[in-house]
């Protein structure tokens, strides 16, 4: 079951629940509305409803089309066969609660880069034009929100009738498995991992697939690619990179080791992130900016620099768990508790904590460079919207929630070692602050 029901009282959860399920899926088409229809401003989309209601949104929702669905389906068939047939290391994912311990192969760096050398010598050779994409956005959006909704049911039955593995169970309520998924590691046959193709594949290949595309969009629309543009592509495509060179790390992280593959988790990186993560290069496809060399190049930095001290923190936790706590950190040996647990298998267990580098300047510091690399790369838009910074308030309102069931999850797991470890660290993600 979702972490959040031990953050939040079971009501406020059950209601969120519901309210995420019937409020997400046509905000998604809002979004895109307002950016390629509606001038990129809020107010415009807002008056357009407060004038034609439910009707005015029945109206502005594309239909799923025969071209969406190709898209979709050739994309989605592509990302499962290189996950399948790329050779790749073998890497083990860490121990579940049932004492589960799920195998991978680590071959995300080479689908990343086969994908993008694809998409674009699909377009440099006349055979595909990704305008045909920006073109087709909303109905591919309509496609893609309908088909996951039917895949997340897919999941919900495999998950009662044919689990993958012994991670799996029901909460009794039929909206809450559906929303927070039934089992941890839903695989089709012994191989095809169902998390790392929604997540990983579909989903994060999408941020790069799509930045891409409106690039072209707004070369082919305007004769050249503004500094803009330019700036907040290479910071996204510099972040996903990142991703796919620490994949394997994903799969320690709370989405894959914590999170049931459910509405909240598939249906989110099937269809929320390909739309709103890449929602600021969607605005600026009709609102290209010139930012000059100067400012271009000073924001190109900073969102770079966020990117590395993003993937440094996340690095520095992932080494020392490996090493045993032997890897030296900010060139020393790492300050750290070996805090026991026990499985719901009842056996006792020890993971190390680490107390120094990032993760003893807060208990979250990573969060920190995720927002502000997530700022640099919307702030090329400049100020005359505010529907480009919506990922920014998003990301911010998702992480401290992320904060705060990770300590409450990690509570219940180490009991008095959380409490020595927020006492030495006693900050949740802004030190001195929060
Ligand atoms: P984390 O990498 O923060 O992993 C949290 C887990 O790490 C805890 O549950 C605990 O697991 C372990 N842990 C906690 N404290 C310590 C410590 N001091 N030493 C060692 N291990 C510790 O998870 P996230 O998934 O939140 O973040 C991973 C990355 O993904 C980050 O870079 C984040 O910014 C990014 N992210 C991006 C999002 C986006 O939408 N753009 C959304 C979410 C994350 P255990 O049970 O193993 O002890």
């Amino acid at each position: 079951m979702g972490d959040s029901q031990l953050v939040h009282p079971p009501l406020f959860t059950y209601i969120s629940m519901l309210t995420l399920l019937t409020i997400v899926p046509p905000f998604v088409i809002l979004m895109w509305y307002t950016n390629v229809h509606a001038d990129g401003s809020v107010l415009q989309t807002f008056n357009f409803l407060k004038e034609n209601g439910l009707q005015g949104l029945i109206d502005i929702w594309p239909r799923p089309t025969a071209v969406a669905g190709k898209i979709i389906i050739c994309y989605a068939l592509f990302e499962a066969i290189l996950q399948l047939l790329l050779p790749g290391k073998r890497v083990e994912g860490p121990i579940s609660p049932t004492g589960h311990r799920p195998v991978y192969k680590a071959n995300g760096v080479a689908a990343y880069i086969v994908t993008l050398i694809t998409y674009l010598s699909l377009w440099w050779f006349g055979i595909f034009n990704p305008t045909i994409v920006y073109d087709h956005l909303g109905e591919i959006l309509s496609t893609l929100n309908f088909g996951s909704l039917i895949f997340c049911l897919f999941l919900y039955i495999k998950g009662h009738v044919a689990p993958s593995s012994t991670d799996h169970g029901s909460s009794g309520n039929i909206i809450i498995d559906y929303y927070w998924g039934m089992e941890l590691y839903p695989r089709i046959g012994k191989h095809f991992d169902i998390k790392v193709f929604t997540n990983c594949r579909f989903g994060m290949i999408s941020w790069a697939v799509l930045p891409i595309t409106y690039c072209i969009k707004q070369y082919e629309e305007y004769g050249n690619l503004s500094d803009s543009m330019l700036v907040h592509t290479i910071i996204t495509l510099v972040y996903v990179t990142k991703f796919f060179w620490w994949e394997a790390g994903y799969w320690n992280t709370m989405d894959i080791a914590h999170d049931r593959a459910g509405f909240y988790i598939c249906w989110g990186c099937l269809v929320f992130l390909p739309c709103i993560y890449t929602s600021p290069g969607m605005y600026l496809v009709k609102h290209p900016v010139n930012l000059g060399p100067q400012l271009a190049i000073s924001i190109l930095v900073a969102g770079i620099l966020c990117v590395y001290i993003n993937y440094d923190c996340d690095r520095q936790r992932q080494e020392f768990r490996k090493t045993n706590g032997k890897a030296l950190v900010w060139g020393r040996p790492p300050s750290k508790i070996v805090a026991s647990y026990t499985t719901t298998t009842g056996e006792t267990k020890t993971s190390l904590l680490l107390t120094s580098g990032w993760w003893g300047l807060s208990r979250h510091f990573h969060y920190v460079p995720e927002i502000l690399a997530s700022f640099f790369w919307c702030v090329p838009a400049l100020f005359n919207h505010f529907i480009p910074y919506f990922y920014v308030i998003y990301l911010i309102v998702l992480l401290l929630d992320r904060a705060k069931r990770d300590d409450e999850r990690c509570k219940s797991k180490y009991g008095k070692y959380w409490k020595k470890y927020c006492d030495k660290v006693p900050y949740r993600v802004i030190p001195g602050i929060y």
